[in-house]
């Protein structure tokens, strides 16, 4: 079995460990040679084994294995639009998914916030899970982003590799968190467009931080 589908199932388990995800929900996939390796609908992360991960063509032709995951469509659309996106990370933690319950976005409270590419982490509208009209919402947030959250619903973050995919969901969550506990106390100062597009300067010419 190959080391991608070992390094899928092991970047799923971590999204229960670190606190992003619960239970069976939310999934994995990397981009492969030609489409892309997804997890299987609905099955325990702990349960999971390499062979049960899916090969999926973009078209959404199952190629091996069960039955994918249900959000499909919008993996592929990340694949078939970025081209520098390597691996996906769908999950639905704690904050960022109780924000975007609210239908809100993660504003520009925090320089961090541009660890996402833009100075602001959208919202994208609901829609039914597993819909295309859910990746076409998705694919509208992600606009200039690696990120965003979902309506009534969690978040999807994208990266060059798996690691670099889980990084940004945690680093959303983390961000999530800290927008929802300064709400609790005031209003947060928001960064200036000016202030931002400083930060994300940086981030493009000396790397992200971490
Ligand atoms: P799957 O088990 O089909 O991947 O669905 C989980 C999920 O989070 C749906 O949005
Ligand atoms: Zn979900």
């Amino acid at each position: 079995m190959s080391a991608l589908r070992r390094e899928i199932v092991e970047t799923a388990r971590r999204m229960n460990v670190l606190g992003i995800n619960q239970g069976r929900a939310g999934n994995v996939s990397a981009r492969a040679r030609t489409g892309f390796l997804i997890t299987p609908s609905g099955l325990a992360y702990e349960a999971m084994k390499p062979a049960d991960i899916v090969a999926m063509g973009r078209d959404g032709t199952v190629r091996g294995g069960g039955k994918p995951s249900s959000e499909w469509p919008f993996h592929s659309a990340i694949y078939t639009a970025r081209p520098e996106a390597g691996a996906v990370v769908h999950a639905h933690p704690p904050h960022a998914t109780s924000l975007a319950c609210l239908g809100r976005s993660i504003p520009a409270f925090h320089y961090m916030v541009a660890v996402a590419g833009g100075d602001s982490i959208p919202c994208a509208a609901y829609a039914t899970p597993g819909s295309h009209a859910l990746s076409n919402a998705v694919m509208a947030a992600l606009e200039g982003r690696r990120a965003c959250l979902m309506a009534n619903h969690g978040l999807v973050a994208y990266g060059e590799n798996l690691s670099a995919a889980l990084d940004l969901a945690v680093e959303v969550e983390a961000l999530a968190a800290q927008y929802w506990r300064a709400l609790q106390i005031g209003k947060p100062k928001l960064l200036s467009k000016a202030r931002m597009a400083e930060v994300l300067e940086v981030f493009e010419t000396y790397g992200r931080p971490g």
